[in-house]
């Protein structure tokens, strides 16, 4: 069987994909790069905004036209909270609610996934590997908080962790096949371990993973504020995880965060970033905001934007607000108009690309582990190396020799308009 997949959205839904191609190949199915090719072809979507909709709509759509005799297996958010919308949508022969998403490869296949059979999961995504470098491990599902504004927790459901053992092993997989990172990704990732009673769960994966795995890199992908006590930033004295946190904010605002019902404060985060920049050097802190949630004042975006202005983030992802049926944002009075948004929302990406320059200038003439990821063309003087420090600075270096997979101390030279001009030190080239 050839099976194309693609997904929209998340880390999440990335993580989700590429275990789904991990299992087609375990059971001798070949995942193709085309839809053209496909015999099935499956599609993660998301829901998080309008936007994210429409484009989940379009996706399959688009993959219909280029393959109008495929059957299409849609997934995901989207999937979850309008499935009926997708059912109509041609060349859909069904939709998996996110709870089902697990058994999607089964169901499709009629083969069981047999998750300690090893050595043909070795075996068959090897060579699948090549090239690639960093691997997201879905850990954690569904939240038990309810932030106004989110679909994801109707579409997701309720939080649920997977065995520590079940991760470790994963993650020993994925490295015996030449990954160098895993990310851990989740819904709600801090709550890892709730479901079973432990409010520390995301500390013990995280020490488990780098006691009883030899990966070189470990990533932590969103955190709420809320889920982190100082002593977690003890687990960065150990150097092969990666100094990154992304601490969704989504507003700098007290009274818009309460009415987004967000467990956190302007204090209390901005105490968390002291400490996290103190207990980690080098640290890149990034963020989430969300312009124009119902009765956002220009006095509250105004608070909002200086303390985003305070926390100096090195990176932002802007969200304008888009109502969600099924939400409580979506009951709310005062609505913001669309072209105040706008202008909220490029005022932010203004703060974004400015603070995101100047983490990138702190860390010039810094030599720094990169895990190059891919090549991006070629020069006269060789291949143009593409890749991120363990602080997540995106670097790219021209050297003779592909570097995909490799990581080198590199020393950071120069910023350029997409990344910062690096050189990797080849004397210490391990790879
Ligand atoms: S913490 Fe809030 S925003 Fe994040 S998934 Fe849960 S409800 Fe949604």
């Amino acid at each position: 069987m050839k099976v194309h997949l693609r997904t929209l959205g998340c880390r999440l839904n990335q993580a989700e994909i590429d275990s789904m191609a991990r299992q087609f190949r375990q059971q001798g199915h070949e995942v193709v790069d085309e839809a053209a090719a496909a015999d099935h072809i499956v599609v993660n979507t998301c829901a998080v905004t309008h936007d994210a909709s429409r484009s989940s709509r379009h996706l399959v759509r688009e993959l219909n036209r280029a393959n109008p005799e495929a059957s299409i297996i849609v997934t995901g958010c989207y999937a979850q909270i309008a499935p009926g919308d997708i059912q109509t949508l041609h060349g859909v022969a069904s939709v998996v609610d996110n709870l089902n998403k697990d058994h999607l490869v089964e169901q499709l296949t009629g083969q069981p996934f047999e998750p300690f059979d090893h050595e043909p999961l070795y075996r068959a995504d090897k060579r699948s590997a090549i090239g690639r470098t960093r691997a997201f491990i879905k850990v954690q599902d569904g939240c038990d908080n309810a932030c106004t504004f989110c679909i994801t927790t109707v579409a997701r459901g309720a939080g649920r962790s997977r065995p520590v053992a079940d991760v470790v092993r994963e993650v020993r997989e994925l490295h015996e096949m030449g990954y160098q990172e895993a990310v851990l990704t989740g819904v709600h990732l801090g709550s890892y371990g709730h479901d079973w009673g432990s409010r520390d769960g995301l500390a013990h994966l995280v020490l488990a993973l780098l006691t009883d795995t030899d990966i070189p890199r470990l990533r932590l992908s969103s955190l709420e504020p809320w889920d982190i006590s100082p002593d977690f930033f003890d687990l960065w004295q150990n150097e092969r995880l990666c100094r990154h946190l992304h601490l969704p904010l989504q507003s700098g605002c007290d009274a818009t965060l309460k009415r987004m019902l967000r467990r956190t404060s302007q204090a209390q985060f901005r105490e968390l970033v002291q400490a996290a920049r103190q207990r980690i050097p080098g640290l890149n802190i990034t963020t989430d905001i969300i312009v124009g949630f119902p009765g956002e004042t220009d006095d509250e975006f105004a608070r909002s934007e200086a303390f985003i202005g305070e926390m100096d983030f090195a990176g932002m992802h802007v969200f304008r607000y888009s109502r969600r049926e099924g939400t409580a944002a979506a009951r709310m009075r005062q609505p913001v108009l669309e072209t105040v948004k706008k202008i909220r929302s490029a005022r932010l990406h203004q703060l974004a690309q400015q603070a995101e320059l100047r983490f990138a200038w702190h860390n010039l003439g810094q030599t720094l582990p990169v895990l190059w990821e891919q090549i991006s063309g070629a020069t006269e003087d060789g291949f143009i190396n593409v890749g991120y420090t363990d602080n997540y600075i995106r670097v790219r270096a021209v050297h003779p020799r592909v570097l995909t997979n490799c990581i080198t101390p590199t020393r950071l030279d120069e910023i350029m308009p997409d990344a910062v001009r690096a050189t990797p030190l080849l004397e210490r080239i391990d790879c």
